[in-house]
């Protein structure tokens, strides 16, 4: 049944109204915008899992409400921003769309409404919004719970003092980050 939708050029109102489902396991590199996001040399292998389902929402309404909810999964290689190495970075997508008649109604009618709009088509690339989705998720500053090697950590850092028998004046740290530059 859902077997003839393409992500690519999807029909969504069909979509919705046939209650169709799509899964996808894409390698990192269908989504180049992401792609240059991560660290080139922990890239390989890295997959994207996403799921699609599209729903038709009409109880009272003239006008029955067309839906596509979208779950995607990825975890991506980013650069820490305290050791500056690879961190891998978990990516959670869980959303659901609203398809309106065009962009100028969904612009209208933002202001009021709670979920996403988007303008219906019958070729939406729905790889690219599972993308968009997926970069809004980026962390601005990816960092390691714990980085891989005896980076100097700050004092306020709750793993700090368990990990040390003695306890260590944050003066003391802050000179060792200096003289180890
Ligand atoms: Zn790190």
């Amino acid at each position: 049944m859902a077997k003839d939708f393409d992500p690519r050029r999807l029909d969504v109102r069909r979509f919705a109204e046939e209650g169709g489902q799509l899964d996808a396991s894409d390698a990192l590199g269908t989504y180049p915008r992401l792609v240059k996001e991560t660290v080139e040399t922990e890239r390989r292998a890295r997959e994207v899992r996403w799921h699609a389902r599209g729903e038709i929402l009409n109880p009272r309404h003239v006008q029955p409400e067309v839906w596509v909810h979208v779950e995607a999964d990825a975890s991506v290689p980013l650069v820490c921003q305290r050791c500056l190495q690879a961190v891998d970075v978990p990516l959670s997508v869980d959303r659901s769309f609203r398809f309106v008649a065009d962009e100028a109604t969904a612009a209208a009618e933002d202001d009021e409404a709670e979920e996403d709009l988007l303008a219906l088509s019958r070729s939406f690339d729905l790889v690219e919004l599972v993308e968009d989705e997926l970069l809004m998720e980026l962390p601005l500053s990816p960092r390691h719970d714990v980085c891989p090697e005896a980076v100097k950590m700050s004092a306020e850092d709750p793993g700090f003092e368990a990990a040390g028998a003695e306890k260590v004046h944050p003066f003391a740290v802050l000179g060792r980050l200096k003289t180890g530059k």
